[in-house]
């Protein structure tokens, strides 16, 4: 393969602008599928594909394309495109040279719009604008431009027409790929290295990879060795994904191929394979570097799910390299685990995969944000290891006298909103604690707003929040904008004065009372009334915010059958025994398990 004929770029786009349409076309217009209505996002289909065990991954195709009397290679690159996949963890934009920045004609540019843009920008890559369904009666290009024009200053006589749906212009733009795309800048000469963008797992022939090939070339068979831990092993699979495994001898620099070392060989995202002779390379790459912003308590609805839970979890994890998994366990959900995330979507995303994919069935707890706080004193930095610790479970903040600082996660929210809902979403952001940004007109009827928000205001009901006040019209995205420093306190819900463990949450001083209030109201509805008296209180540092009392209530569900019928009374009192096994028993009062799942959402 000629270096200069490779080419290396994905598409980029808001949610249903179509990104999927447009790689079936690009499928077939380049002769990897034969073009026909069944193609229906194929690339899609072939997750179901995985999902049986057939190793292929829907990500990425290797296209071959004839422009000019020259035979082209273009590698079509999935990436996650979402900013929650953050700039550490998209590796496979490092891979790209360019991007197909898709907008809708007839919807116009959205906040993940926005997003992707900031994103292709950052990478320096180049961007191809491309205006799709421009079939649609209400399509309105000249429009779209104008609003690419005004928010990312994009000529508009650089930007295509296509309509992904009809193939309308698909043939201009594969060939805007090759003139306006740089081929990659691989080195040929150096030795072999490759980096991991992605990895799945198969059945019968172990972790397989999809690799960047950044430098030299590679053999089937030849020995190789990972940057992490320079441990060797034998290259046993090399093949491009076009998008079926089509197997190969040997691949170049600037290639994107897949590679697999067999069942013990290895793999994982971020990790860099390399030849034997590449010396200087032979340090261990550190762990990348990757930022959970959003965590979650995962429990099987059931324990004896429990191993197939776990199965689904380690399967998809390893496909999945940004989650972080840790075993947690509660008196009220059991054995489980807490999973860290990059973002909302990428919560979103993974729990649909497990449910869909694996078959497994669990329950979610409300999703909470990681605080950092900064600690004094000779004993609590030794024991938290350092000035400042990131704090992911409430429950292990340390004394108040012991914390310098507090500081919470921001983010930079991103809407795009018809200009009559500005006032409702102003007023929603500053109700979450949002500082506006200025503003910018999209066109007439949009505009695009910002606002710095704590994330903690956002992981929970944001967007569905902001969908309903603007009857469905307002797109938002987010990006991240670290920690910064906050006034934070830990409060603690005690029921007949005893700790709740997993209520235990990290709240900011100005919500204190209405956090306080909206949980133990929302206790007192959630838990059944019990034979004896109930004090519901929400605490910080000794002082009660708010307190409910639930009033005692006898219930015998067999007294009213004067102890008759025998059977009956031992199925009435064999269900009542059922019910108590969903319950968590606290200073004996028994709280229903989906108390501490649902409470803690608004
Ligand atoms: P993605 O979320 O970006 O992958 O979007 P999809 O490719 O799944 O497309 C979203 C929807 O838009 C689907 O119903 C497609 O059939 C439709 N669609 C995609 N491209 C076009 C187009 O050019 N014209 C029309 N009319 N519909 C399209
Ligand atoms: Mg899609």
């Amino acid at each position: 393969v000629d270096m200069s004929r490779i080419r290396n770029f994905s598409i980029v786009a808001h949610v249903d602008h179509g990104k999927s349409t447009l790689a079936d076309r690009l499928l077939e217009l380049t002769g990897a599928i034969k073009p026909g209505n069944e193609n229906s996002q194929v690339l899609d289909q072939l997750q179901v594909e995985r999902e049986r065990g057939i190793t292929v991954k829907a990500v990425t195709a290797s296209l071959n394309y004839k422009y000019k009397n020259e035979d082209y290679l273009l590698n079509l690159i999935d990436t996650p495109g979402h900013v929650d996949f953050s700039n550490e963890v998209v590796r496979s934009v490092k891979a790209c040279q360019g991007v197909i920045f898709l907008v809708d004609a007839n919807e116009g540019v959205q906040a993940q719009t926005v997003a992707v843009h900031s994103l292709a920008k950052r990478n320096n890559l180049i961007i191809i604008p491309t205006l799709n369904k421009v079939d649609l009666p209400r399509a309105d290009p000249e429009n779209t431009k104008s609003q690419l024009k005004s928010l990312f200053n994009i000529d508009p006589d650089t930007v295509l027409s296509i309509s992904a749906k009809k193939g309308w212009g698909v043939q201009e733009l594969l060939e805007a790929v090759i003139t306006r795309i740089p081929p990659p800048k691989a080195d040929l000469n150096k030795h072999f290295k490759a980096t991991i963008i992605d990895t799945w797992h198969d059945k019968y022939r172990g972790v397989m990879c999809l690799a960047y090939i950044e430098s030299g070339s590679i053999e089937v068979g030849q020995t190789v060795k990972w940057r992490s831990d320079l441990k060797q092993h034998t290259l046993k699979y090399l093949a491009l994904l076009r998008p079926n495994e089509e197997p190969i001898e040997k691949a170049v620099a600037g290639q994107v191929v897949m590679v697999g070392c067999g069942p013990k060989g290895g793999g994982s995202v971020g990790d860099e394979l390399l030849s034997l002779e590449s010396a200087e390379e032979t340090k261990v790459a550190s762990a990348p570097t990757v930022k959970h912003m959003v965590y979650a308590g995962i429990f099987p609805s059931d324990q004896s799910q429990h191993t197939q839970l776990s199965d689904a979890i380690k399967k998809l994890a390893l496909n999945d390299s940004a989650v972080s998994v840790n075993v947690d366990s509660s008196p009220a959900l059991g054995q489980g685990w807490r999973l860290g995330f990059l973002g909302l979507l990428h919560l979103d995303v993974f729990t649909q995969r497990l449910l869909q994919e694996h078959k497994a069935e669990a329950i979610l707890t409300a999703p909470s944000v990681p605080y950092k706080i900064k600690v004094k004193g000779a004993k609590a930095i030794k024991q938290y290891k350092g000035e400042e610790v990131i704090i992911t479970n409430p429950l292990l903040l340390p004394d108040p006298h012991n914390i310098v600082e507090y500081y919470e996660p921001y983010v930079i929210g991103t809407i795009i909103t018809p200009v009559e809902y500005i006032g409702a979403v102003n007023t929603l952001c500053v109700d979450r604690r949002g500082t506006p940004l200025p503003s910018s007109s999209v066109d007439e009827k949009m505009t695009m707003m910002q606002f710095i928000l704590p994330l903690s205001e956002v992981v929970i009901d944001f967007h569905d929040t902001l969908k309903s006040l603007t009857s469905g019209f307002a797109s938002f995205d987010y990006q991240d904008y670290g920690f910064h420093s906050s006034s934070l306190v830990r409060m603690d819900i005690l029921i007949n004065g005893a700790l709740v463990d997993e209520l235990t949450t990290i709240v900011h001083t100005s919500r204190l009372e209405y956090s306080a209030r909206r949980l133990t109201t929302k206790l007192k509805e959630m838990i059944p009334r019990q034979m004896v008296q109930i004090a519901i209180q929400a605490v910080v540092s000794g002082k009660v915010y708010s307190r409910e009392t639930l009033k005692a209530y006898r219930k015998d569900v067999t007294a009213k059958l004067y102890g008759g019928d025998v059977t009956r009374r031992k199925k009435l009192l064999k269900q009542q025994a059922e019910g108590k096994k969903k319950m968590r028993s606290v200073a004996n009062i028994k709280i229903p398990r989906n108390t501490f799942v649902d409470v803690l959402k608004r």
